[in-house]
């Protein structure tokens, strides 16, 4: 689950870790308040207004602006809340902006980044860290590897202090900013560990004129597994964000992803479905979504997913394909028949069932009236549909 900037800074500050603060507003009514509070309580003379979208590169795109003035402060609100903010990560369409932050413009000496994630190829979390903070952190990555400084973690010890200081010291930090950095990076450390992230970011980490170490920016990717025991973190996240279609789906307990293809997939089993997806595209086919009902799949999981799968425009043909383990065969069929007649047919679906009561299943689907394609093995199954699909 990602979050906004706002939110990211205010777990920051909970580990004691120094942010470019301000004030959060969801309407320009409130504007000036939220001006004049930042100008009173971070005795700001200058302000930046900040877009909160989960899209990195806000900057980029025209969400983040300097303002000088109150006034230009004022403006700034105007024009970025309720914009339509295009970055290199929102995708052509965009993202309406519904918040805005307003903050304390901070006086930049020099920009870093910083960010701590999980290396699977190493088992251990990972600090990177690059005194090329700032820009797109994956270009450095690109065409500079070697400016990228990289320190592992020993799960059994947890990030160590001379770890701290061999990062902050690779930085260039020298003096009383050298002790602040090290004492961040071991605050950032135990945030990303307590909070369950997979990644914590602080791109650009700064160093004021004045000689502050702090971060102007955050953003945190928490494991959704473990939402459960991170109640304070669950409850912000904004639905406004993230795909429509994989909201509902999450209320139905289905596991869906959409992709750009046009060949639905319902599925059971997360390895089944990755085995049916890498199947459809050996047959010459494009995946229109990743769809794991679930072991449990009944009527009414099995008509969502249909319902799911349909609403993509892009879908031209269906794929179910099932494996009765757990769940019934005629179960699911009873469910494909449901689901077909209150919601009608508009593509073409081949379905294959296979496992328990599967004869049941078919004797069900054959005599239900019901216009499907039936198929017997995967490799059947995804010729059919890959080849009903480019007919549509
Ligand atoms: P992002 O583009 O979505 O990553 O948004 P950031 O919060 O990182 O801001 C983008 C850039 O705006 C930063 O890298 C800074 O260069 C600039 N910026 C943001 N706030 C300030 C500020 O208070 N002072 C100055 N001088 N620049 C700022
Ligand atoms: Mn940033």
């Amino acid at each position: 689950m990602k979050i906004h900037e706002f939110q990211a800074k205010a777990i920051l500050k909970m580990y004691d870790i120094p942010v470019q603060d301000g004030v959060v507003i969801e309407s320009t009514e409130k504007g000036l308040e939220a001006v004049e509070t930042v100008e009173k309580e971070f005795n700001a003379k200058q302000f930046v207004i900040k877009a909160q979208v989960h899209a990195g590169g806000r900057g980029k795109g025209g969400g983040v602006k300097f303002s000088p003035t109150k006034e230009k402060a004022l403006e700034n609100i105007q024009n970025i809340l309720g914009m339509t903010l295009v970055t290199p990560q929102t995708g052509p369409q965009g993202q309406l902006v519904r918040k805005v932050m307003v903050t304390e413009a901070i006086d930049i000496a020099k920009e870093y980044y910083v960010a701590i994630t999980l290396d699977r190829a190493k088992n251990q979390n990972v600090i990177m860290a690059s005194t090329e903070g700032g820009v797109e952190i994956e270009e450095v990555a690109e065409h500079s590897p070697e400016k990228i400084i990289r320190e592992w973690v020993d799960p059994a010890f947890g990030l160590r202090p001379f770890q701290a200081r061999r990062v902050a010291f690779a930085l260039g930090f020298e003096g009383p900013a050298f002790r602040q950095a090290v004492t961040l990076l071991l605050n950032l450390y135990r945030c990303y560990e307590e909070t369950d992230s997979s990644i914590a970011e602080i791109n650009p980490l700064v160093l004021t004129e004045q000689g502050q170490v702090l971060a102007l920016d955050g953003k945190f990717n928490i494991d959704d597994n473990a939402l459960y025991r991170q109640k304070p973190i669950h409850a912000m996240r904004d639905v406004h964000e993230e795909d429509p279609t994989e909201v509902e789906a999450g209320e139905f307990n289905l596991n869906y992803v959409k992709l750009d293809g046009n060949v639905g997939c319902m599925v059971n089993g997360a390895g089944l479905a990755m085995a049916t997806m890498d199947i459809i595209k050996l047959e010459g086919g494009e995946p229109a979504n990743f769809l794991d009902v679930g072991g449990g799949a009944n009527v009414e999981t099995v008509k969502n997913g249909f319902r799911i799968i349909l609403s993509d425009k892009n879908v031209k043909a269906v794929l179910i394909n099932i494996f009765g383990g757990i769940v019934r065969c005629d179960r699911v069929a009873n469910g494909i028949i449901q689901a077909v007649s209150e919601l009608g047919l508009s593509v073409p679906v081949v379905v294959r069932l296979e496992g328990t009561n599967a004869e049941l299943a078919r004797e069900l689907l054959a005599n239900s009236g019901v216009d499907i394609i039936s198929a017997t093995g995967l490799a059947d199954a995804a010729q059919k549909v890959v080849a009903a699909a480019s007919r549509g």
